[in-house]
């Protein structure tokens, strides 16, 4: 199964999770920046002069780019479906408007926890500084973080997903209550390849991850210095290789300064989901044209979740049941009431319920703070309750009522989260006279089953 192993699928979690789940905190609510800063200096592919101006901006704002160099100054959004070329770098672009190389600042951004921003340039592409992330680092230090009234966006990765490109990269997303990335890099024929795994937080990124610098291959390069595509490419902001020898103007800053490199550029190409991602990248020779295929395929999954979450349009008279014909036939009522309501029947024998879980249930307080997931057992009764429905119409009397006698053979398969639409569904496998009932249930999310048992239950005279 999918889940992450600290939110097992019964929506237990092991003693360390309880004792170390946070309340919300300030990590949890959005961040822009306390005021503007700005630098300048060269463009890596046109070699002029470009200055960089990060500038704060409201929640949910996410990070946009602004070209002050054109008429009326337009803006491109940091957003997936905005990605153009992966050509060595990554570009974005809105209309005829494009800003390349936007990997760097977006690591930086994304990794120093601001989650709006305005990044205006007086170019179409970032200074490169030193072919790291550091200048970005020290602008964003320099003009200080704000923490803002609106609750973080949070895609946590529920199911293993994997990209392979023909190109030789994998990268494989797994489940994990943090973002983490272990990578691999490998050159040409293996030289250099080196591995690392780290959590991403703002203290390990500024230490560990931003500093790395931007390597190429001699021979990947040699062809665009032939042509002059990289008029603002040095030694000073590159590191090169050449056969065995690694030439730059500064010393390596790290033994593997490229595996931390390339763990930079994926925190700056995935942070264009839009959404903080909570879960582990197992990269092996990533690249931005990968990088952008995993991005793509979070963001395609974060729109199927909120389609997902929205309610349903429900068609009267198809012979569901709404919510207050609900509460006439079950005596349940809020919070203990977990059918919102019937979609359907299906003969005599087949029920479907619906019940949005959402971040207001009473249960999610405690269960658990920071984490917050559906408890199995209230699964069992929103079955149990849906069940019941069915047994209802099937006595068509209200002189008898069924009791919850037993649950068998029940599975947790995967946890249930705030923002989840629960599909309960209820079938009678066996009916003894107006006594006894069994009933086969499960619940759904998204179309996978979540759990299942099989309910018993008697019939008693009020
Ligand atoms: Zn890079």
């Amino acid at each position: 199964m999918g889940a992450a192993p600290k939110r097992n699928a019964a929506g237990l979690a092991p003693k360390s999770l309880l004792l170390n789940g946070a309340m919300p905190s300030a990590s949890e609510q959005q961040h822009t920046l306390g005021k503007t800063a700005g630098f300048s200096g060269t463009s890596l592919h046109t070699g002029e002069k470009v200055t960089l101006k990060l500038h704060p901006a409201p929640a949910d704002h996410g990070i946009k780019f602004k070209r002050a160099d054109l008429q009326d100054e337009p803006t491109i959004d940091a957003k997936i479906d905005n990605l153009k070329t992966v050509e060595r770098s990554t570009t974005i672009g809105e209309g005829s408007v494009r800003v390349h190389t936007v990997e760097h600042v977006l690591s930086a951004l994304s990794a120093m926890g601001v989650d709006n921003a305005i990044v205006e340039m007086d170019a179409n592409e970032p200074p490169i500084g030193d072919g790291s992330a550091q200048p970005y680092v020290d602008l964003i230090k320099k003009a200080g973080t704000a923490a803002q009234e609106a609750p973080r966006k949070f895609l946590d990765v529920r199911e293993p997903m994997h990209i392979e490109s023909k190109t030789g990269s994998l990268l494989i997303l797994l489940p994990d209550d943090n973002f983490r990335i272990s990578c691999t890099q490998a050159g040409p024929n293996n030289r250099f390849t080196q591995y690392l795994s780290t959590e991403i937080t703002p203290a390990i990124f500024e230490r560990e991850i931003a500093p790395a610098r931007t390597f190429v291959f001699y021979e990947d390069v040699q062809p665009l210095m032939d042509k002059n595509l990289i008029k603002g490419g040095s030694l000073e902001n590159a590191i090169v290789i050449r056969g065995d020898a690694v030439l730059s103007k500064e010393p390596l800053r790290f033994a593997d300064e490229f595996v931390r490199h390339k763990i930079l550029d994926i925190i700056g190409d995935l942070a264009l989901v839009g959404h903080r991602i909570r879960g582990h990248v197992i990269a092996v020779k990533p690249g931005h044209g990968a990088n952008a295929e995993l991005a793509r395929a979070l963001a395609r999954e974060q729109t199927r979740r909120s389609a997902m979450a929205a309610p349903h349009p429900f068609p009267p008279g198809e012979g569901g049941l709404a919510s207050d014909e609900v509460m006439q036939i079950l005596p349940h009522r809020y919070p203990f009431l977990l059918v919102d309501r019937i979609i359907g029947f299906e003969g005599e024998t087949k029920v479907t319920g619906l019940k949005a879980v959402t971040i207001n249930e009473p249960f999610f307080q405690g269960h658990f703070p920071g984490h917050p997931v559906m408890p199995g057992v209230l699964q069992i009764e929103a079955m149990a309750q849906v069940a019941s429905i069915l047994l209802f119409k099937l006595t068509k009397t209200s002189s008898r009522v069924g009791y919850f006698m037993s649950a068998d053979g029940v599975k947790f398969r995967k946890p249930v989260f705030p923002g989840d639409t629960l599909i309960i569904q209820a079938e009678l496998t066996k009916a003894r006279g107006e006594r006894l009932a069994k009933t086969m249930c499960r619940c759904l999310v998204n179309g996978a089953v979540v759990s299942e048992g099989e309910l018993m239950f008697a019939f008693l005279n009020k």
